[in-house]
């Protein structure tokens, strides 16, 4: 992706107010970022573990959504599969995150979860540039660059789901 400025990712948010957009924490070094290896930009909230933020360009302008780790029952069936570029983690690597939905129905408190790698970095799993023995890549007949389109269309659909 192109890389992003300051005032284009606060002002790309569509899932939280503007005060809210104004004072998140934004990923330190910004233009240290490996751009072009990043097919979005997702962080975690160094300072609010239980936040998490990513943008994303679509149709050629910056979307960004907030994210929550919703504190809940652990019982429930958990996934240890990114659902958007299917990397395996061990542990917590991988975690639910929620995303209130824009406009009316997020305000009704309606969410979208996903279960995606804990620390946002698929577009680095993807390309085999983070690793580490918690993390598996499954055997893949697909070349990289489809790899990269299908994790891009995991999450235009989730995004979908959270503009819709
Ligand atoms: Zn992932």
């Amino acid at each position: 992706m192109r890389e992003l400025s300051e005032s284009e990712i606060r002002a790309s948010f569509v899932n939280c107010s503007k005060g809210e957009a104004r004072r998140l924490s934004l990923p330190r070094g910004l233009s240290e970022l490996p751009w072009t290896d990043l097919d979005f930009l997702g962080w975690r909230d160094p300072g609010a573990p239980d936040r998490g933020y990513l943008v994303v360009e679509r149709d050629g302008a910056p979307v960004g959504v907030t994210l929550r780790v919703p504190s809940v029952r652990r019982s429930l069936a958990k996934s240890n599969i990114c659902s958007l570029c299917i990397t395996t983690h061990a542990g917590s690597g991988v975690a639910l995150l929620t995303a209130r939905r824009a406009g009316a129905a997020g305000r009704e408190g309606n969410t979208v979860g996903n279960y995606v790698c804990a620390d946002l970095a698929c577009s680095l799993y993807v390309r085999g540039l983070k690793r580490s023995a918690a993390v598996s890549r499954p055997e893949e007949s697909l070349t990289l660059d489809e790899q990269i389109e299908r994790t891009v269309g995991n999450l235009d659909a989730f995004l979908a789901k959270v503009l819709a």
